[in-house]
């Protein structure tokens, strides 16, 4: 797919043209991963984090947010709760947070690795080339790192460098794919300053990159951050990508067409919208669920109110994220 042939898409109105790029995204996800929906847990090890992204409630200057880091026998629940899910697969998720010890976590990867079937991919942020291969040669599979936008300055903006280290995400990407890592990232839809060429651009690198995990989600904005209070100073006018569903499905099919094997989550990014966003969405080329597994002790630590807070709702969610797997026809897949 051109530039130009992304870009016309996302900014076609017509409903009837898009019922066809919708319907070529739910082919090509057929055609690449069949009938089944893969389930991955994601567990936040850690909400501890030394950067200051302006869109996002966990900076380190936020000081109403109570932060967690995980015992290993928190961790370790986790897992057991991913399996009794039926997981393929476990996100261990963090902020940039150094006080998640390189060896204590490569102990805890080769754990799962050699007593579960589970595969693991590591959210952990920009960390040095060191941890990243102790962690591969633990047997992590892959590691998911968002470039966010292929639009430098507007990146360097909203995700401002820790001084003295000036780390090019796409470049981190190369070197994680050179360890042997399976490759994840993804973006924001609809961020303060997005455009439709940068956002068409964005999905061009999914490409080029060959993603093997795509994250993509609407754009929210949440309290106690920059953003929150001068989202208006970075807004595209004209140019400006709404934030929207409608958006964010484009995105997602014009995804699954430029990587037909990817996974590509349906409710990644951010967890816990409508529940039909999902139904439709699973339709429009995403392939897997992610229900969240951190525990409900620190689930209710997130001060956006975005995230459910209890045990009962997530597995409410969960029951109904299976119901619409069964009425679309398809089937969670319990195997890696
Ligand atoms: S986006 Fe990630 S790196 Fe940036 S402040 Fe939030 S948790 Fe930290």
């Amino acid at each position: 797919m051109t530039h130009s042939e992304i870009k016309s898409w996302l900014l076609q109105t017509d409903p009837g043209r898009l019922q066809t790029l919708y319907a070529q995204a739910d082919r090509a996800r057929q055609d690449a991963l069949g009938n089944h929906i893969a389930i991955t847990g994601n567990l936040e090890i850690s909400n501890h984090c030394v950067r200051h992204c302006l869109y996002c409630g966990g900076n380190c200057e936020n000081q109403r947010m109570q932060r967690f880091r995980l015992s290993e026998k928190e961790i370790w629940q986790g897992v057991q709760h991913a399996l009794t899910l039926g997981c393929r697969a476990l996100i261990l998720e963090s902020g940039e947070d150094y006080g998640v010890r390189r060896d204590w976590l490569a102990s805890l990867i080769k754990r799962i690795k050699d007593e579960t079937p589970l595969e693991v991919t590591l959210s952990l942020g920009e960390r040095s080339v060191q941890d990243f291969t102790t962690w591969r040669q633990a047997g992590a599979n892959r590691y998911l790192l968002r470039f966010e936008t292929s639009d430098h300055r507007l990146y360097h903006l909203i995700h401002p460098s820790r001084p003295g280290r000036h780390i090019n995400r796409l470049t981190l990407l190369g070197q994680l794919r050179d360890l042997g890592y399976e490759i994840g990232s993804g973006i924001m839809v609809g961020i303060p300053g997005q455009t439709y060429d940068t956002l068409a651009r964005d999905i061009e690198l999914f490409g080029e990159l060959e993603l093997d995990l795509i994250g993509v989600g609407p754009f929210r904005i949440q309290p106690d951050t920059v953003l929150c209070q001068k989202a208006s100073c970075l807004d595209a006018g004209a140019d400006q990508v709404p934030a929207s569903h409608d958006m964010t499905r484009k995105v997602m099919a014009l995804s699954r067409l430029v990587r037909p094997d990817a996974d590509i989550p349906g409710d990644l990014f951010p967890a816990h919208e409508d529940i039909r966003f999902y139904h439709t969405v699973l339709q429009n080329g995403a392939n897997s669920i992610t229900p969240d597994l951190t525990p409900q002790t620190y689930r209710c630590q997130n001060p956006d109110g975005t995230r459910p807070d209890s045990d009962v709702v997530i597995t409410a969610y969960y029951d109904q994220m299976a119901k619409i797997v069964v009425s679309l026809g398809r089937t969670l897949a319990d195997t890696p």
